[in-house]
C-alpha cells in the first residue's frame, strides 16, 4: 500500500478516529468506513484502538504513529479501556454518545472553507466528566447514537450543519471541568486540550 499524498498532519488534540475520519474526507471526498476498507484497516479493531490497526493507518497516511498512539483508548476488556497508562471503565468516556462544541466545529468548517469533513473530535470531549468546552467556557452537547453507523461519531453528518453555534450560545455555562473531580483534574494537569 503507498503512501497517501500529500500528507495530511494529526492534530494532537484530536481523537484517532477524528484523524481517520479527516484523512478519508481529505483524500477520497468520502466517508471513514469505505476507507478503513481500502486501505485495510479493520474497522472494528481500528474502533478498539487496536494498536497494529493504528499503527497501519499511520502508515498509509505517512505520519508517525506516537503521537496518534498518545490518544488512542484502548480496549482492554469488557467496558474496560486504557488511555495513557490509565486504566478508565466505560463509565468515564463518553462511550457511544457523540459529544462535541458547536464553536469548535464552526471554527474547523470556517478554516477549511465550509467542508464539515475538517471538524476534529476534540480527546477531550471523550471524557465524560468534561463538560464544557475548555477554549470557549460553552456546554458540549450530546447526540444519543441512532444506529451501528454512527459508532465512528462522524461529526459532519452527526453534529449538523455548521456545529449548531446558534444553539451554542443561548447554554453558556461556567467552566464545568475546572470543578469536577480529582479525575478531571488529573487530566487536564497530564493531557494537551485544545
Ligand atoms: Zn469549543
Amino acid at each position: 500500500m503507498p503512501t497517501l499524498f500529500p500528507v495530511l498532519p494529526f492534530d494532537p488534540v484530536e481523537t484517532p478516529i477524528s484523524y481517520a475520519t479527516r484523512l478519508a474526507a481529505f483524500h477520497t471526498g468520502g466517508r471513514l468506513l469505505p476507507f478503513l476498507h481500502d486501505i485495510g484497516v479493520k474497522p472494528k479493531a481500528f474502533a478498539a484502538g487496536d494498536t497494529e490497526a493504528v499503527e497501519r493507518l499511520c502508515a498509509v497516511a505517512g505520519i508517525h504513529s506516537a503521537p496518534v498512539l498518545h490518544n488512542t483508548a484502548r480496549t482492554v476488556g469488557k467496558r474496560r479501556s486504557d488511555l495513557r497508562g490509565e486504566e478508565l471503565s466505560a463509565e468515564f468516556l463518553s462511550g457511544s454518545d457523540t459529544v462535541f462544541c458547536p464553536l469548535c466545529l464552526a471554527e474547523d468548517d470556517a478554516a477549511a472553507n465550509g467542508n464539515p469533513g475538517g471538524r476534529r473530535q476534540r480527546l477531550s470531549w471523550a471524557l465524560r466528566v468534561v463538560r464544557t468546552c475548555p477554549q470557549h467556557q460553552i456546554a458540549l452537547l450530546r447526540r444519543k447514537r441512532q444506529s451501528e453507523d454512527n459508532r465512528f461519531h462522524e461529526l459532519a453528518v452527526r453534529a449538523g450543519a455548521r456545529g449548531d453555534p446558534g444553539r451554542a450560545r443561548g447554554e453558556l455555562r461556567t467552566p464545568a471541568c475546572l470543578t469536577a473531580a480529582g479525575l478531571c483534574d488529573d487530566a487536564a494537569r497530564g493531557w494537551s486540550w485544545a
